[in-house]
């Protein structure tokens, strides 16, 4: 848990006011996300893509798509009327990374719209090696990562394929390059002191056991936070798409797993899995009340 006197003063100025990063935080500063990135560069078996990315995302859930320019417009009216606004985070519904353009122009409107907001992504990891020095370069300091494993013979049981330089890979093949690219662009985000976030989808009987070297493997290379979250097995929302028959961890196994992990990368408890257009406090949903069509009328 992320408290004043354990942190070293850098690191305590970036996390005081994100509510994701500072457990003390979330209850007195809020977060937005758009959804301006449909796109995405792997599979996942437990994602359907009707629906948001279920790498950091609550499943089943349909989020309002923007445009950068809707986005910056949104984040600028939700910041005049919300003062505990801190972060705007692109977190979907697709892979941010798989569609920078879009990505990229919404930070770069945003900073200008409302500059003192802290920039945050998630992706699953594929195309971020390549793009660590934008990120950099947007001042983007807190990034998320979705890392189920480190090794391609259980990485095949969980990603059918990827999409990479030009082609579709399948089996080992591809998760080892996936985890390879993972990996590389953790070191490269915190040798540039971007704070790093880990998600890792808990699937018991597939990567339960293997999340501890997934612990101890991001511990090594940086990462500030790992957030070990259940797979949520929804069959109606398509969630274990690829993974039928299995079930998520109940909430004894997954604590049990948290446990283990104890004395490795710093747990983090209190993940809401949010909408990838969320606003407000974490476990609070405003979406509706700042969707794009709601701000036009009061603006
Ligand atoms: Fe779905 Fe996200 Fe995985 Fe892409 S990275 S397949 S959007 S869960
Ligand atoms: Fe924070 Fe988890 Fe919500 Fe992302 S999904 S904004 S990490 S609480």
């Amino acid at each position: 848990r992320a408290v004043a006197e354990e942190l070293p003063a850098a690191i305590w100025e970036k996390v005081k006011d994100h509510p994701c990063y500072s457990e003390a935080a979330h209850h007195h500063y809020a977060r937005m996300h758009v959804a301006v990135a449909p796109a995405c560069n792997i599979q996942c078996n437990y994602c359907n893509r009707k629906y948001d990315c279920a790498n950091e995302s609550r499943p089943g859930v349909v989020s309002e798509r923007l445009t950068p320019e809707q986005a910056a417009r949104k984040v600028a009216a939700v910041a005049a009327r919300l003062p505990q606004l801190s972060v705007l985070g692109i977190a979907g519904p697709g892979d941010p990374l798989a569609n920078p353009q879009k990505t990229f122009e919404t930070f770069e409107r945003v900073a200008q719209l409302a500059p003192d907001l802290k920039l945050c992504l998630s992706t699953n990891g594929l195309a971020l090696p390549a793009l660590v020095d934008r990120i950099a370069a947007y001042n983007i300091d807190h990034v998320t990562i979705t890392i189920n494993m480190i090794d391609p013979e259980i990485g095949q049981e969980i990603y059918p394929w990827i999409f990479w330089r030009h082609r579709r890979w399948t089996g080992k093949e591809a998760a080892r390059i996936l985890s390879e690219q993972q990996l590389l662009g953790l070191e490269r985000l915190t040798e540039r002191g971007i704070l790093c976030k880990v998600n890792s989808v808990m699937i018991p009987g597939i990567n339960d056991e293997h999340l501890i070297e997934v612990n101890a493997a991001i511990k090594s290379r940086g990462a500030f936070l790992h957030n070990i979250m259940p797979l949520i097995s929804a069959p109606e929302h398509g969630t274990v798409f690829g993974l039928s028959g299995r079930r998520g961890p109940t909430a004894q196994e997954l604590k049990a797993l948290q446990d283990r992990c104890a004395g490795g990368a710093n747990l983090m408890r209190h993940c809401r899995q949010c909408r990838a257009d969320a606003v407000g406090l974490l476990g609070e949903d405003r979406s509706s009340e700042f969707a794009l069509d709601q701000l036009d009328e009061r603006l």
